[in-house]
């Protein structure tokens, strides 16, 4: 047995509710059909912020490097440390992108505090 659309009169199989042409009900009490579209929320990435994420995460992380280099006696290594705040709050965001970006960051910052360390104990 088949169902008919009263609509348009197409043929459906008989346990379809909705006829597969239209989306017209088959079965009385049932509400047409509505096509969603599922669309994730976008969230905003704000340009200005991330650019200071790394310009920060850059600074700590690499200034016992620098600073290593400038002068022999320095124990600054030991705040470069704070280089790891941001990428470690990125790498915990829900939005693929920042947590991309503070993958990037994690690394920049583990190369930045290892070279401060390097040049420290040197
Ligand atoms: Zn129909």
């Amino acid at each position: 047995m088949t169902r008919i659309c009263e609509n348009c009169q197409f043929e459906n199989q008989d346990d379809y509710d909705f006829c597969a042409k239209c989306g017209n009900p088959l079965v009385e009490g049932l509400k047409p059909k509505q096509l969603y579209v599922y669309k994730p929320q976008q969230l905003q990435i704000n340009k200005k912020a991330l650019v200071a994420a790394y310009a920060l995460t850059i600074f700590l992380s690499w200034s016992g490097f620098v600073a290593g280099i400038i002068s022999k006696h320095t124990n600054l290594a030991v705040f470069t440390f704070f280089g790891f705040f941001m990428p470690f709050y990125l790498v915990q965001s829900r939005h693929p992108t920042l947590r991309k970006h503070g993958i990037i960051l994690m690394v920049i910052s583990l190369v930045g505090v290892a070279l401060s360390f390097y040049v420290m104990l040197h």
